[in-house]
């Protein structure tokens, strides 16, 4: 909670700040309270859920989380959709949102997929500039039909090079396989990984992706983006020799670029793992004297 994560089905579903709602509060000096409604419904008063979600241990010690609980969907289907360009992926990911509600849209640029390439179900075609992986969930009788209709509409548009639909669990599985194994795998390239997750307007994820590869070009490392093209939440890996003195003052600099890209495409610095005590400069209340720090 103090986190408020995220993951690959935030795009339909949210974060944990949608599910939470009352928890026990306590501040060593002023004893305990609990906000939030048990009800199902509540509207009176300040929000103070969305205000302590993602608080980050800085306003007070949270010993007890009621949360809202939904039922687990009964079907899935998952579709593969190999992309011509990085521009064009993005927009199919705004129009797919537009008519359907995935409970996934992932995405991977080229570094990317020459990482797993070997994994993946499909040959993939040298010029393929993305992918993504779009999830529908539900009904046994509404995935189907949603399906169908998605998969239509897919091979319709500009820059769909190949869709392909998961013929069972499993083969769905290898997907997703494949997906996760995109950052243990990255340590092929470079020993090290300066792991970003930032968030831009979906729109503007081509250029984000352009940023990294200008970043990767001119400074001589590897820089590859996946990630949640869904909600625009997107992991920028910077890979390096942390050895070699040049590399690793490289990265900073391009991490610090990155930074000041996302913030000029109106994006915000970290989606999922917060912002914590790395960058001082960004969160500068971290270092507050707080009554419950040593
Ligand atoms: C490999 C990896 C993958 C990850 N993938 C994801 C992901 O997919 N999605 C995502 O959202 N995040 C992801 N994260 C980040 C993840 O959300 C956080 O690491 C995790 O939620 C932290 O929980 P913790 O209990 O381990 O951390 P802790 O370090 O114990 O706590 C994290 C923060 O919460 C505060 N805190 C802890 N306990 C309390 C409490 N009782 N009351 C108030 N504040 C408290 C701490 O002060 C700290 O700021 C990933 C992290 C790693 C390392």
């Amino acid at each position: 909670m103090a986190e408020g994560a995220g993951g690959p089905s935030a795009v339909k579903y949210g974060v944990t700040r949608d599910y939470v709602k009352a928890w026990r509060w306590c501040w060593p000096t002023a004893g305990s309270f609990t906000p939030g409604w048990r009800t199902d419904k509540g509207v009176v008063g300040y929000d103070l859920t969305r205000l302590f979600v993602g608080s980050e241990g800085t306003l007070g010690i949270i010993t007890k989380i009621i949360l809202r609980l939904i039922p687990q969907p009964k079907a899935k289907q998952t579709f593969l959709v190999l992309m011509d360009s990085m521009a064009q992926a993005a927009a199919l990911v705004a129009k797919v949102l537009a008519r359907f509600t995935p409970c996934t849209l992932e995405f991977m640029d080229r570094t990317a997929i020459g990482i797993v390439r070997d994994q993946l179900p499909v040959a993939v075609p040298a010029g393929t500039a993305a992918i993504l992986l779009v999830e529908l969930d539900g009904t046994a009788v509404a995935v189907a039909s949603e399906g169908a209709d998605l998969q239509a509409f897919l091979l319709g548009q500009p820059g769909v090079n190949l869709v392909r639909q998961a013929a069972d669990s499993a083969e769905a599985e290898g997907l997703w396989a494949a997906r996760r194994a995109i950052s243990p795998a990255a340590f092929s390239l470079r020993p090290h990984k300066m792991s970003e997750d930032v968030v831009v307007p979906r729109t503007k994820i081509p250029d984000l992706v352009a940023c990294a590869e200008g970043l990767a070009q001119e400074l001589r490392l590897v820089v590859f983006c996946f990630g949640h093209a869904g909600d625009g939440n997107i992991h920028v890996n910077i890979m390096l020799d942390r050895a070699d003195p040049s590399q690793l003052a490289n990265a900073e600099i391009a991490k610090e670029r990155l930074f000041a890209k996302v913030i000029e495409l109106g994006g915000t610095l970290s989606g999922e793992h917060g912002v914590g005590i790395t960058s001082p400069a960004i969160c500068p209340w971290r270092s507050m004297p707080l009554p419950w720090r040593p």
